[in-house]
């Protein structure tokens, strides 16, 4: 029987053993920071298990993993289409950790513009004093991307789709680049999910997981993963039990609840996304609009044909100014205003007053971020709701304050 079970199937029961402990349907949190031994004998045949690198049900110690996270990754790399998946604190602490296993003194990698600041400043600020240098390209650039590439250079590092403006890269061209000239490619598919797009079946080496968005999907915790081949992801393990950006049980927990109701979730994140990117074509008021699922957004073509949907991310310039994109904002009642995404509730914000504000402004022009730039990651309210509240903010946007 060669029956492949559909995505929802596999968020509910991949990775799950049916018998649990105490007979409890669900994967129980092991509060414990340490796990204790009957004997020495025990003790032996534990640690000679690491040694010959046997697979062991049992813990040693809370920073080399918990049961409830064993879960969360074996559950993830099936939806993933990965061999392995590793789970961290959060996804800045799996692109730390990634970064430091695979780079060394004078190594260089190559990352796109438009990309979280976060993933940028730790590579020009901090890895900079190691001696790694960064080489930032523009994404969809893929000339730019070959032509940087030196003897050096040991990794391609991208997200897809992008953080504002949603550029959706070529996984198939990237993955043969990278394949070409021997340098490892990652991809943070944070904004896609392995609902809407699995790098590793064009050919990518590694994907980076902001687990706080889309996959734990309710606002409430932090955390991070990684996907890929064994032989690339034991080493990010030994090194993330010494640089120690592990999860806890309880936001293990969290994490493995979230994944549960990826497959319902995303289905809506896309359908949002869609009704409201174009709805907000239709206003005057709006002078541009950024989705890969309209047809002018620049990536429209390869992100049609190698993901399932787009997301629940839109970005659009309002008309005006700083002060009248702020009033538009405040007139909405349904998104709370903030930072994030990927929740079920809606979330909305102005770049160049949140992720943005502490550059100075002409800094921020040329990184692309205008003033009346707007980034609304639509939860799973209905698309009806969203965009009458939209309507209503709109038609008032001319009035100012009382
Ligand atoms: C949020 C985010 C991160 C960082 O993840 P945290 O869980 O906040 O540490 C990395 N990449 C992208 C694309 C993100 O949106």
């Amino acid at each position: 029987m060669t029956h492949r079970q559909g995505f929802s199937t596999q968020a509910v029961h991949s990775g799950e053993i049916k018998i649990k402990p105490y007979y409890s349907l669900t994967t129980p949190i092991v509060q414990t920071s340490t796990y204790v031994f009957e004997n020495t004998a025990a003790v032996i045949e534990h640690m000679q298990r690491k040694v010959d690198l046997l697979p062991s049900l049992r813990g040693e110690y809370g920073r080399y993993g918990n049961p409830t996270q064993a879960t969360v990754e074996q559950k993830l790399a099936q939806l993933d289409g990965g061999e392995m998946a590793l789970v961290f604190s959060s996804g800045m602490a799996a692109v730390t950790t990634v970064l430091l296993t695979v780079l060394s003194e004078s190594s260089h990698l190559i990352i796109t513009d438009d990309c979280y600041h976060r993933t940028r400043t730790f590579c020009t600020q901090f890895l900079s004093r190691f001696g790694i240098e960064t080489r930032i390209v523009p994404v969809g650039n893929y000339q730019a991307l070959e032509e940087a590439i030196n003897s050096r250079t040991r990794l391609i590092f991208s997200e897809s789709p992008t953080n504002p403006y949603l550029r959706c890269l070529d996984m198939e061209r990237v993955a043969e680049i990278g394949r070409r000239h021997s340098v490892l490619t990652m991809i943070d598919s944070t904004f896609a999910t392995p609902y809407n797009l699995r790098p590793l079946e064009w050919g990518i080496d590694l994907v980076l997981h902001s687990g706080t968005k889309y996959l734990a999907g309710h606002n409430d915790i932090l955390c991070g993963a990684l996907v890929g081949s064994t032989e690339w992801l034991e080493p990010i393990k030994e090194a993330e039990s010494s640089l120690g950006g592990v999860p806890d049980p309880q936001n293990s927990y969290l994490f493995l609840r979230g994944l549960k109701t990826l497959g319902v979730r995303m289905p809506k994140h896309n359908a949002n996304g869609q009704a409201v990117a174009e709805y907000l074509t239709t206003r005057s008021e709006i002078v541009q609009v950024w989705y890969p699922g309209l047809p002018s957004h620049p990536d429209h073509e390869v992100a049609a044909r190698q993901m399932r949907g787009f997301g629940g991310v839109v970005t659009f310039e309002v008309q005006g100014d700083l002060e009248t994109t702020g009033r538009f904002i405040d007139g909405l009642q349904m998104p709370y205003i903030g930072p994030s995404l990927g929740g079920v509730e809606s979330i909305i914000e102005q770049p160049a007053l949140m992720s943005h504000f502490t550059l100075e402004s002409e800094e921020r022009k040329a990184m692309g971020i205008k003033d009346t730039l707007v980034r609304y990651a639509l939860g799973i309210e209905d698309a009806e709701d969203l965009i009458a509240d939209l309507e209503q903010a709109l038609d008032h946007i001319g009035e100012t304050g009382g």
